[in-house]
């Protein structure tokens, strides 16, 4: 059954970082009340909540209080406990359901499905073990935990036999998945959203650079042939529908020779979507507050173009995040968004920049700041 969650109701949101940050920003903006579980006090959400729950993610009490204090559940990341969820779904209004979580939390049930939906993903193999990641072996290839990985972490490049024995540490450890080392032009990703009614809204796709397994740049609109452009709307469309998604559903891309791969999905606001703030007439946050809440989508349009860098700790005075001068370079080059988090560590992600306008200008104002060094 769907509701229609209306302003001055309460969006209960499970965890504290950036995404549910902004999330609670645009719902804020809308006339919501907001209330949010997180293990961490004063995190980047708790600071902008009407309610901060503090407590462990898996901690039962807190959810049951999280549930009876909100009138529509939400989430930030995909790596919910099993049993919460299990309980939301039965005592709470969970209109995301649990099924597009349980297939993204596992990489070998998420290509799974995709390659079902007769969609392209790079070859895998699901790896249970040092032995049969020596059976299955390929090269190059990547091998990959199959639950908890995020931003390149619990990935091994296995280029020859001389990273194996590094890579049967891992397959001895966790399950894993080995999957075909894709040799891509570009990685673009597509973010959707569908609301509880069915309606779906596709977001401009973003071209992204990564650095270190981090995004680092975001470049809308990506610089891909209309052929390229088509297909990834079609596919993110199916995937959505497919999998009975509510909400945002990003979905990350490789394109090789003009023929699309899908990387992986994250059932959320995403990353490369942080440019939608400045640049598009509905941002993902205001659109995943709108797909939940049973609300019509908004209009997706890009009205400039854009190019998002990520901030992380490397790139801010880490003694001292109140240094105004450490952040000039980055105010008079765009939109500045810093997440309020108290500690800069290399690789955190502290903020983004949103550089409007005109691609390649955007890109040389990025290289001139100095900021990034690359
Ligand atoms: P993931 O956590 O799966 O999104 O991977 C992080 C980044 O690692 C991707 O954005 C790619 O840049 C790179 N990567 C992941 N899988 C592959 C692959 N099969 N082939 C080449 N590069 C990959």
């Amino acid at each position: 059954m769907t509701k229609t969650i209306t302003p001055y109701q309460t969006i209960g949101i499970i965890g504290g970082g950036q995404l549910a940050r902004m999330m609670c920003l645009a719902a804020k903006a809308m006339g919501y009340t907001v209330a949010i579980l997180e293990p961490t006090p004063k995190s980047p959400a708790g600071q902008m909540a009407d309610i901060e729950i503090v407590a462990a993610y898996n901690d039962m009490t807190a959810i049951k209080r999280l549930a009876e204090v909100s009138d529509v559940i939400t989430y930030e990341f995909e790596n919910i406990d099993y049993d919460a969820l299990t309980w939301l779904e039965k005592n709470a209004y969970l209109p995301q359901g649990s099924q597009v979580l349980k297939t993204t939390q596992h990489r070998f049930l998420e290509k799974s499905a995709i390659a079902n939906m007769g969609i392209p993903v790079p070859r895998f193999v699901l790896i249970d073990s040092a032995e049969s990641l020596e059976k299955n072996i390929f090269y190059p290839s990547v091998l990959k935990t199959t639950t908890l990985g995020y931003d390149g972490k619990g990935q091994i490049v296995i280029k020859s036999e001389a990273d194996l024995p590094r890579a049967k540490e891992q397959a001895a450890a966790s399950e894993c998945i080995l999957e075909e080392f894709m040799h891509f032009s570009k990685e673009i990703s597509v973010v959707v959203a569908r609301s509880t009614a069915g309606e779906t809204a596709v977001f401009p796709i973003a071209e992204n650079i990564h650095v270190n397994g981090i995004l680092h740049q975001s470049i809308v609109p990506a610089r891909i042939s209309k052929k390229v452009e088509d297909e990834a709307i079609a596919h993110a469309i199916k995937i959505a529908e497919t999998l009975d998604a509510v909400g945002i559903l990003a979905i990350e891309m490789f394109v090789v020779d003009d023929t699309i791969y899908i990387n992986e999905l994250a059932p959320r606001p995403h990353n490369s979507g942080h440019y939608t703030i400045d640049a598009c007439i509905t941002s993902q946050f205001e659109q995943h507050v709108r797909a939940v809440c049973g609300l019509p989508l908004g209009d997706t349009a890009l009205h400039t173009p854009v190019v998002m860098v990520n901030i992380l700790g490397d790139h801010m005075d880490k003694n001292n995040l109140s240094n105004l001068a450490a952040y000039m370079p980055l105010m008079r080059t765009g939109k500045i968004h810093l997440y309020g988090k108290e500690e800069a560590r290399d690789g955190r992600k502290m903020g983004h920049v949103n550089v409007l306008g005109d691609t390649d200008q955007a890109l040389t104002a990025i290289a001139d700041t100095k900021i990034w060094g690359l």
